[in-house]
C-alpha cells in the first residue's frame, strides 16, 4: 500500500514515536492525542479494518495492546482505559489501515461518551440475536 500512511510508519518511511514492534505489529503514539499517552497499535502487513483483518493478526495487535495497557497506569499515572477501533468511513474510520487507540483515562470529564444508550427493544433484540447466531452456526 503505497500511499497509506500508517504502512509508511511500520516500514519506517516515515517516523513515529515508537513504543514497541515486532515484523508483525507495531504501536505508536497517536499525533492527535485525546488524552496524554494515547497510543496506537497497527499489524504491519496493511488491513483496513476489523472486516479484513487476518485473525492471527489481530490477535497479535490484541496482545501488544493488552501489554501496552497494563503497564499504563503506573507509567502514566491513569486510572482507566478506552479501547476502541473505528471501522468504515461511517463510524469515523479516517486512516484506512487497522489500527487500534489505547486510551488512558485520568477523569471522566475530560472526554463524552461517543453514544447515547437507549432501552431496548426486546422483540427487535431477539430477532437480532437470532439471525446473528443462525448465520454464526451456517459459517
Ligand atoms: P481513526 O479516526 O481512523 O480511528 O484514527 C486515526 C488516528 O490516527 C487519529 O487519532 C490521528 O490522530 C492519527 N494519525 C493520523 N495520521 C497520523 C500520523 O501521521 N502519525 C501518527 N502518529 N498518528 C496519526
Ligand atoms: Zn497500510
Amino acid at each position: 500500500m503505497d500511499e497509506c500512511i500508517f504502512c509508511k510508519i511500520a516500514s519506517h518511511s516515515i517516523p513515529a514515536y515508537v513504543v514497541s514492534e515486532n515484523d508483525e505489529v507495531m504501536a505508536f503514539a497517536d499525533i492527535n492525542p485525546a488524552t496524554k499517552g494515547h497510543i496506537l497499535v497497527i499489524p504491519k502487513s496493511h488491513a483496513t479494518n476489523l472486516f479484513d483483518i487476518e485473525e492471527a493478526s489481530f490477535i497479535k495487535v490484541l496482545s501488544l495492546a493488552k501489554r501496552i495497557a497494563r503497564v499504563m497506569p503506573e507509567v502514566l499515572g491513569c486510572s482507566g482505559i478506552n479501547l476502541f477501533h473505528s471501522a468504515g468511513k461511517i463510524a469515523w474510520q479516517e486512516v484506512m489501515h487497522f489500527h487500534l487507540h489505547i486510551v488512558p483515562r485520568y477523569r471522566r470529564e475530560e472526554l463524552q461518551r461517543p453514544f447515547v444508550s437507549t432501552p431496548a427493544n426486546k422483540t427487535e433484540l431477539k430477532e437480532i440475536a437470532l439471525r446473528l447466531s443462525r448465520k454464526l452456526s451456517n459459517k
